[in-house]
């Protein structure tokens, strides 16, 4: 690598940063480099769950949600490739703490346009015959949810960026950056340097580390979190639906057709902060105890299921659970699109089209970036729902 200059460096290779840069070359970026220090996808988004919805409980991100999905919706047309969207449909099923809650939430939701209901006890049971709803007050239906896979996402995206001219550098990691008269002048990358004027870091729960060459440091936590991992009995064969279980705060869906991954987001579960070049890629023994009673719980059969293990992976966590879309009032031509907090991976299609046009015009044609700037924390002013959800650590 000598003498190489780019008009824009995206430092990440997840489903952001390859977004990112895909948006970018198709809106005429001009040069745009993307460097990874391993190989793509090979942060949380590789580990992702990848479940792809429109229910949230702040409008901003429900309409960031909704445009994503009609993209995953149709992907092969809007961006190319393929990102494996299987439309499995989603249930979450609530105690009666949450009773209000969830109405106004849906409500909010429907009026946005978004294809949402709540449904009966005997609803859920046609949908799901074996679930157990003894302590369950209220319950919602998603019919147009799923879950996408992760890595042919991204790779999808890198391609596409690729054919509007865009370069990748795959085992290049960024090093250092370098600023005169604090302006971005160039990147630094084990193998030589880059000259550009505007750099993005988008390198996930590494994003502290990238932001540490600028002595820009953002509210962001890399959280561990794990997955179990389980061999569904015969008479699960055809559990395909995507649960979010509002009690426990698991949340498990369909891989491999036989297969169910779940994961947990009660405030206990995202309290693990770790150096992410160096954090246990397994599952804790209490963890596939902890998340097989709470399926088992929900679910009975599932406790005839086989434990096939699990892994661990990042959250990038802000103290909003919201990703900070924004530039640095620092470092000239430095700017963040990090802290997606565990919910990166449905939004990537739209973040990358609002950090584009951001990026290029100062401000994003369809969606509010203002929202995600860095000093709402500084100024008291975070991105959270008006109604969330009881012993939630997840938006
Ligand atoms: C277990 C789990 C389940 C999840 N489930 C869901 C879900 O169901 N739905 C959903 O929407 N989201 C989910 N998420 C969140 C989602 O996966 C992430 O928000 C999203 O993948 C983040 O993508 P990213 O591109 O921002 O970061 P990452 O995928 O982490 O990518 C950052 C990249 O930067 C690279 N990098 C770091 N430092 C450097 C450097 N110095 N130079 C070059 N490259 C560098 C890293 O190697 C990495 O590949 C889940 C996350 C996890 C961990």
């Amino acid at each position: 690598m000598k003498n190489i200059s780019a008009d824009i460096v995206v430092i990440g290779g997840g489903v952001n940063g390859a977004s990112i840069t895909y948006n970018l070359s198709k809106l005429g970026a001009g040069k745009v480099i993307l460097l990874e220090k391993s190989f793509l996808a090979s942060g949380a988004t590789g580990r992702s769950g990848a479940m792809i919805r429109e229910h949230y409980l702040h409008p901003t991100l429900a309409k960031m949600a909704k445009e994503s999905k009609y993209i995953f919706n149709n992907f092969s047309e809007y961006i190319g490739g393929d990102s494996e969207f299987k439309q499995t449909g989603r249930i979450l099923v609530f105690g009666e703490k949450d009773y209000d809650s969830v109405k106004l939430n849906v409500e909010m939701n429907r009026d946005l346009g978004i294809d949402i209901s709540i449904i009966s006890k005997k609803e859920v049971l046609e949908l799901i015959p074996n679930i157990n709803l003894d302590d369950i007050a209220i319950s919602v239906w998603e019919p147009g949810c799923g879950y996408a896979d992760p890595v042919a996402t991204t790779y999808s995206f890198a391609k596409r960026a690729k054919d509007y001219g865009a370069e990748i550098f795959i085992n290049t990691p960024a090093v250092d950056l370098i600023i005169e008269n604090q302006r971005i002048t160039g990147v630094k990358t084990d193998k030589g340097v880059i000259k550009t004027n505007t750099v993005i870091n988008a390198a996930g729960a590494w994003g502290n580390l990238v932001g540490g060459f600028a002595d820009e440091l953002l509210p962001m936590n890399p959280l561990r979190v794990q997955m179990l991992y389980l061999r569904r009995p015969p008479s699960l064969d055809d559990l395909s639906i995507v649960v979010v279980d509002g009690l426990t705060n698991n949340y498990f869906r369909e891989d491999n057709k036989k297969y169910t991954l779940i994961g947990g987001e009660s405030i206990e579960d995202l309290q693990e902060i770790v150096d992410p070049n160096n954090f246990k890629l397994n599952i804790d023994h209490n963890k596939i105890i902890k998340f097989w009673n709470a399926i088992g719980k929900r679910i009975p059969d599932f406790k005839g299921a086989i434990c096939k293990g699990g892994y661990s992976s990042l959250y990038d966590m802000t103290p909003d659970g919201n990703p900070i879309l924004d530039k640095s009032d620092k470092v000239l031509g430095l700017y963040f699109a990090i802290g997606f907090s565990g919910h990166g991976f449905k939004l990537s299609p739209v973040v990358g089209k609002m950090m584009s046009e951001y990026v290029l015009n100062g401000y994003s044609n369809n969606h509010d970036i203002n929202q995600f700037r860095l000093n709402r924390f500084k100024e008291d002013d975070m991105l959270e729902a008006d109604y969330p959800y009881t012993d939630r650590g997840h938006p």
